[in-house]
C-alpha cells in the first residue's frame, strides 16, 4: 500500500511495511477510531477490499494488528484475532462454530466464566452442554458422535487437569468436531496447541501475555478460514474489540514473554518441590505432579500457578491474612505473587456441574508465583504455615 501522506508521520504508520516515524524503535499508539481517504475513489477501493488497511477501529486497528500478527507467530497459526477479554474471546469463538440444536462437549473444571457462559446463556441459544472427563479418551470419543464442538483447557483451572490433545484432536477430527483450546495457563511458549490438531486457541491475555496486571485482553487464533468465519458471523456485531492502548501494553509485556515464563516456571518448580516436603501441604496440584504422563505430552514446560491442598491442622484464612509477599487477590500472570482462597471461590460455584465439587473442605488455596524472589517467596510461605498452625 502506498501511504497517502508520504511526509505524513502518522499516515506512514498506516501502512505494513513502513518504518516508525522518527524512526521510533517502539511503534506509535494508533489511538484512532476512524482511517480517512484521499478521495471517493480510494474510499470506494477500500471498501471493495482492492486496497488493504484500516477503516474503522472496530474493524481493524494497526496497534491491535500488531499484536494479531504477533500472536498468531507466536502460536504457528495463520491469522488471529485481539478481543476486549478473554471472555469475549471465548464466547466469539465458541459462538462463531455452534448454532441453534446443537450439542457441545466441555471438558470439567473450565475456567468458572465459561462454564457460566455454557451454563447461562447457551442453553438460551438452543445449544446444549454436556461435559466429559478430558484425561479419559475412551469417555470423550464415546460422547464424539454428533457433536459440534469439544471445548478443552489444557490444564484446566483450579484441579489443573490436563488433557492429551493430539489424542482428542484426532478423535475429533474423525467425527467432524470442531476443537477449541484455551492455552492461557501453558502461553504459546510452553504449548502450541494448533501443532496438536486444535482447531483454534483462545487466551485470556490479561495473564502472561500481558505480564503487569495492567491490561483486560484476549485473542482467538487459527486457520485464515476459521478466524474469517468469526469475522464474518461474530467479531464486529458483538463489538468487543481490543482497544488500541490494551494492544500497545501487551506487545510490550510480550517482548519478555519467554524470560518471565523461563523465571517463573524454575521458581514455581522450586517452591513445589519445598511445599511437597513441608508438613502443612497435604497436596500440590500442578501438571508437573500428575502421575501419568499422556496429558502432559503437549507441555514443553509448567508455569507457575497451582493450587495447594493445606493440611486440617491449619487454618486457610489465618494463612492468607499471615502472607505478606502474596497478597491476596484473583487473577495472575503479573509480576506479583497472589493467593486465592478457594472457599471463597467455590461459594459462586454451584451448578450441575459444580467447579470445586473436588473441593468438599474447602482447604484448597490457588497459588500464582510472580517475580519475586524465589528464597523471600518461600520464607514468607514458611512463615505464614507456621502461623497458621490452630491452636
Ligand atoms: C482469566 C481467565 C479467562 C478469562 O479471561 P478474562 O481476560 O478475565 O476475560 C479465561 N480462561 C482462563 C484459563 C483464565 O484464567
Amino acid at each position: 500500500m502506498t501511504p497517502q501522506h508520504p511526509h505524513d508521520p502518522v499516515a506512514a504508520t498506516l501502512t505494513a511495511d513502513a518504518p516508525n516515524p522518527w524512526g521510533a524503535v517502539v511503534p506509535p499508539i494508533a489511538q484512532t477510531s476512524l482511517f480517512t481517504f484521499a478521495s471517493y475513489e480510494a474510499m470506494a477501493a477500500r471498501f471493495a477490499g482492492e486496497t488493504s488497511g484500516p477503516i474503522y477501529s472496530r474493524g481493524d486497528n494497526p496497534t491491535v494488528m500488531e499484536f494479531e500478527a504477533k500472536l498468531a507467530a507466536l502460536e504457528s497459526a495463520e491469522a488471529a484475532r485481539g478481543f476486549a477479554s478473554g471472555m469475549a474471546a471465548i464466547s466469539a469463538a465458541i459462538l462463531s462454530v455452534v448454532k441453534a440444536g446443537d450439542r457441545m462437549l466441555c471438558v470439567r473444571h473450565v475456567y468458572p466464566d465459561a462454564y457460566r457462559f455454557m451454563e447461562k446463556l447457551l442453553p438460551r441459544l438452543g445449544v446444549r452442554v454436556e461435559y466429559v472427563d478430558g484425561s479419559d479418551p475412551a469417555a470423550v470419543a464415546a460422547a464424539l458422535p454428533g457433536a459440534a464442538l469439544l471445548y478443552l483447557e489444557s490444564p484446566t483451572s483450579w484441579v489443573m487437569q490436563t488433557q492429551p490433545l493430539r489424542e482428542l484432536c484426532a478423535l475429533a477430527r474423525q467425527h467432524g468436531v470442531v476443537t477449541i483450546c484455551d492455552n492461557s495457563w501453558a502461553t504459546p511458549v510452553f504449548q502450541r496447541p494448533l501443532d496438536c490438531g486444535v482447531d483454534l486457541v483462545v487466551h485470556s491475555a490479561s495473564k502472561y501475555l500481558s505480564g503487569h496486571s495492567d491490561t483486560v485482553a484476549g485473542v482467538v487464533a487459527g486457520s485464515s478460514a476459521r478466524i474469517a468465519a468469526l469475522n464474518d458471523l461474530v467479531y464486529p456485531y458483538l463489538g468487543a474489540k481490543l482497544a488500541p492502548m490494551e494492544a500497545w501494553l501487551l506487545v510490550r509485556g510480550m517482548r519478555t514473554l519467554q524470560l518471565r515464563m523461563q523465571h517463573h516456571a524454575a521458581a514455581a518448580a522450586v517452591l513445589i518441590e519445598r511445599l511437597r516436603a513441608h508438613p502443612g501441604v497435604t497436596a500440590v496440584l500442578h501438571p508437573s505432579q500428575a502421575p501419568a504422563a499422556a496429558g502432559n505430552a503437549s507441555l514443553r514446560g509448567f508455569s507457575s500457578l497451582f493450587s495447594l491442598e493445606l493440611a486440617p491442622h491449619l487454618d486457610v484464612p489465618a494463612f492468607c491474612n499471615a502472607l505478606k509477599l502474596f497478597r491476596i487477590g484473583v487473577s495472575w500472570g503479573g509480576h506479583e505473587s497472589l493467593v486465592f482462597p478457594s472457599a471463597i471461590g467455590r461459594a459462586q460455584n454451584a451448578g450441575p456441574n459444580p467447579l470445586l465439587a473436588f473441593d468438599v473442605s474447602g482447604r484448597l488455596v490457588r497459588l500464582y508465583i510472580g517475580l519475586e524472589g524465589v528464597d523471600d517467596l518461600w520464607d514468607d510461605l514458611q512463615q505464614a504455615l507456621a502461623s497458621a498452625r490452630r491452636p
